[in-house]
């Protein structure tokens, strides 16, 4: 009698840029039988929320030639680019494309994994949601809201960010109004407004900037209210000479206040020699990670108490186009930003009064409209997150909180860390969860290194175990059993 071990299976829970990677690197590398199994909710795999189908209004933050999906091809998006068009000469590197090309990218990547991978190497997507696991170990066995199961012996949660949090407030019932906007990642609530609808939106980062956009190609004439804590806008991209910085990360004072000082003298330095402050942001990104882990607990917290708006405003620029339409629309006068935070929602009829408390004042001001939108980016406590899927890990001991409370706590590979302090040996994850540990984990560059080698440590690990059974199964093949 021959029997046939069981193809081993890997299961990504979540298809946008991080699951759809390390599904195609696994395509790409996988030399025994194996199973991919790519579950994603929503309708697209291969977009997640920041590629889907959208305006053409939303471009990417990162010029074209930084957006390749593989570390060690540089060039393979503008490959693509160039053969989607026809035409090399309609490609400029230096163009920040619309979203939801970067998203047909992605998909067709995936498939041209799956169509090259070895015959017994198969993707499965699943539209569906997880919504549990249980592990009996060496598997686990992921819960779908259809009622289906799926056995893996892997699983990776490319889960991306949470929602946002809304605005702290007393009286929280107006969140459960249509003219409340919980998750402005969703454009849906632009169908209902009307031309002439006063809005407000919460948050003034780069979503914010999607939402301006999309309103002013809609021709809104309504007034645009933009209410952030700080009320900074992302400053603009600009072309930077490349720099090299002169104090090594790497062995600098981990101190906040030391490492802003620096950072700034550095910053005059080269304005003062006729360069740009973006190279000095530019030649700390490689860095971030090394800095972030020097840091201790109390810096870091620190550093997201006092420096973050800073530092996100200078590190996620927008491409000039957005920051044109802000400007354009601040001169007509139609577009207001101030920094305050919502303290009170009272719904008269059709409209809300919205009162903010600006920064540093004790009086209350009233803006009211018809629309209010969330913009405030994900909530980054973990400890407060009411997740559902995080919970069930989390009461069975499978995943940790990190420190900060930023995401889940992990090894350096991404294993998930136990409530006991171990690392799963089934149970990984990639980008925007591993933010307590690395802090710049979020954006295409960090992920794609972080994709390619999740996968090589998963097929690696799988295949010892695979020779491991193998041997012991060699014990009974006397007895006519084989591995495929
Ligand atoms: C609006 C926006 C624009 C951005 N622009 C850029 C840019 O231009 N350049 C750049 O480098 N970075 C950009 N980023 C950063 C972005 O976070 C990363 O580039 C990357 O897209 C993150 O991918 P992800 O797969 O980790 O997360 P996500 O894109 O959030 O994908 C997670 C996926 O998991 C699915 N999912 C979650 N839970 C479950 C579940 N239980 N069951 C099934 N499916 C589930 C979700 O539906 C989602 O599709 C942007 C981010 C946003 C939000």
């Amino acid at each position: 009698m021959t029997r046939r071990a069981p193809c081993p299976v890997i299961a990504i829970v979540g298809a946008g840029f991080s699951g759809t990677m390390v599904a195609t690197h696994l395509l790409r590398e996988a030399r025994s039988p194996l199973r991919v199994v790519l579950i994603e909710r929503a309708e697209t795999a291969g977009a997640g929320i920041a590629y889907r189908e959208q305006s053409d209004r939303h471009l990417l933050n990162v010029r074209a030639e930084g957006m390749s999906a593989f570390p060690d091809q540089p060039g393979h998006f503008l490959r693509w680019l160039a053969e989607y068009r026809g035409d090399d000469a309609l490609v400029n590197p230096a163009a920040f494309m619309p979203r939801r090309l970067y998203g047909q990218y992605l998909r067709d990547v995936l498939a041209a994994a799956a169509d090259q991978a070895q015959r017994d190497v198969r993707l499965e997507i699943v539209q569906d949601e997880v919504t549990g696991f249980a592990a009996i170990p060496p598997r686990t066995t992921l819960r779908l809201a259809s009622g289906t199961t799926i056995d893996a012996d892997r699983v990776v949660l490319a889960i991306g960010n949470p929602g946002p949090a809304d605005p702290p407030v007393d009286d929280r019932q107006f969140y459960s109004s249509p003219m409340y906007q919980s998750h402005a990642w969703s454009m849906q609530g632009l169908i209902s407004l009307r031309r002439d609808d006063a809005v407000l939106l919460v948050g003034s980062g780069l979503t914010t900037l999607d939402w301006i956009a999309s309103l002013a190609e809609r021709g809104h004439r309504g007034a645009i209210h933009v209410v952030s804590r700080r009320g900074l806008l992302p400053r603009v991209h600009q072309a930077a000479a490349r720099h090299v910085l002169g104090f090594d990360p790497g062995t600098a004072a981990p101190r906040v206040r030391l490492l802003m000082r620096l950072i700034r003298a550095e910053i005059a330095q080269v304005v003062a020699a006729g360069g740009d402050w973006r190279s000095v942001m530019d030649a700390l990104r490689p860095h971030g990670q090394t800095l972030w882990q020097r840091l201790p607990r109390p810096e870091q917290l620190r550093f997201l108490r006092h420096a973050r708006t800073w530092w996100d405003i200078h590190r996620h620029r927008a491409a000039p186009r957005n920051l044109e339409t802000v400007q354009r629309l601040i001169d007509k006068g139609q577009l207001q930003v101030l920094a305050a935070r919502p303290v009170a929602f009272v719904e008269r009829g059709d409209a809300v009064d919205v009162h903010l408390r600006p920064r540093g004042r004790t009086e209350v001001v009233v803006r009211s409209v018809q629309r209010v939108v969330n913009c405030t980016g994900p909530d980054s406590n973990y400890r407060r997150l009411n997740h559902p899927l995080l919970n069930t890990l989390r009461e069975q001991g499978l995943a940790s909180v990190d420190d900060i409370g930023l995401g889940l706590q992990t090894d350096a590979g991404g294993r998930l860390q136990q409530q006991d302090g171990s690392a799963s040996p089934t149970l990984f994850t990639l980008g925007p969860p591993r933010k307590g540990a690395l802090w710049e984990t979020t954006a295409v560059p960090e992920i794609r290194q972080q994709a390619q080698a999740l996968a090589r440590d998963l097929l690696v690990t799988l295949d010892s175990q695979r020779s491991e059974a193998g041997e012991s199964r060699g014990v009974v093949s006397g007895l006519g059993l084989t591995l495929a």
